[in-house]
C-alpha cells in the first residue's frame, strides 16, 4: 500500500475491561474505531490514515472482574508516546480515546509530546452522564446502535447511579468494585439503539470537526 505524502495518522485507543454482564470486554476499542471510522467517511480524504486500535490500555480501576487485562497508566502513556515517535512520516497524530480510564495517561502523553516538538491533538468519546460513566445507559445505547448482536440486554441490571465525582475517592483508592459488585455504573436498562444513533451522530461531528481542523492546520510537507 502507498501512502499519500505526510498524511494525518488516526489512532484509536480501545480498552480490554468488564463492562457488566451484558456488553463484551473490547467495548471501548470497538466505540472508538467505529466512531474514528465513520468520522474518517465523512472527511473522505486521503489526507488520512487509520491505525489498528490500541486493544489494552490503562483499566486498574476494573481489577477483580474476570476478564480485565489492563496495562497500567505507566505503561500505556510509555507506549503511545513511542507509537506516535515511530510515525515519522505523518505530519501528526489524532489519538482517538475510548476509554475514561485512560485520562491520566493522555495527560502526559500530551506533556511529553509537546516536550519533543511531536504534532498531536487528543479526541475523548463523550456524553454520558456522570452518574452513568460505565456501561449504562450511554455506552449499552451505543452498542445497541453499533453492535445490536453483543449486546445481552436480558443480563443488564441498573449499577451505581451516585456521580462519579463522589465515587472517584474511592474507586481510586479500592477499584470500581467497591461501589459496583456488578461493574455497572449508570442504568443500562434504559438504553435504546435511538439514542445510541444520538451518541454517536454527536460523536462522529465533534471528531470530524477535529480531523478537518488537523488536515488543514498542520504543515503537509513537513
Ligand atoms: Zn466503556
Amino acid at each position: 500500500m502507498t501512502l499519500e505524502a505526510h498524511p494525518v495518522l488516526v489512532l484509536p485507543i480501545g480498552a480490554y475491561e468488564q463492562h457488566g454482564a451484558h456488553l463484551p470486554l473490547d467495548t471501548d476499542t470497538r466505540i472508538a474505531t467505529a466512531i474514528a471510522q465513520l468520522a474518517l467517511l465523512r472527511c473522505q480524504s486521503s489526507d488520512f490514515v487509520l491505525a489498528p486500535a490500541l486493544p489494552i490500555s490503562a483499566s486498574d480501576e476494573h481489577q477483580g472482574f474476570n476478564g480485565t487485562l489492563s496495562a497500567g497508566t505507566h505503561a500505556t502513556q510509555e507506549f503511545l508516546v513511542a507509537v506516535c515517535r515511530s510515525a515519522t512520516w505523518s505530519r501528526g497524530v489524532v489519538l482517538v480515546n475510548g476509554h475514561g480510564g485512560n485520562a491520566d495517561a493522555l495527560q502526559s502523553v500530551h506533556y511529553a509530546l509537546d516536550d519533543e516538538r511531536i504534532t498531536h491533538a487528543i479526541w475523548s468519546v463523550t456524553g454520558a452522564a456522570i452518574t452513568d460513566t460505565h456501561a449504562g445507559h450511554f455506552e449499552t445505547s451505543i452498542m445497541l446502535h453499533l453492535f445490536p448482536e453483543l449486546v445481552q440486554r436480558d443480563t443488564a441490571t441498573i449499577g451505581n447511579t451516585t456521580a462519579l465525582d463522589q465515587l472517584m475517592p474511592t474507586m481510586r483508592k479500592d477499584g470500581l468494585r467497591a461501589v459496583s459488585l456488578t461493574g455497572v455504573l449508570g442504568d443500562p436498562t434504559t438504553a435504546t439503539a435511538v439514542d445510541g444513533g444520538v451518541f454517536v451522530e454527536q460523536n462522529v461531528l465533534s471528531l470530524t470537526q477535529v480531523l478537518r481542523h488537523c488536515a488543514s492546520t498542520w504543515n503537509s510537507s513537513s
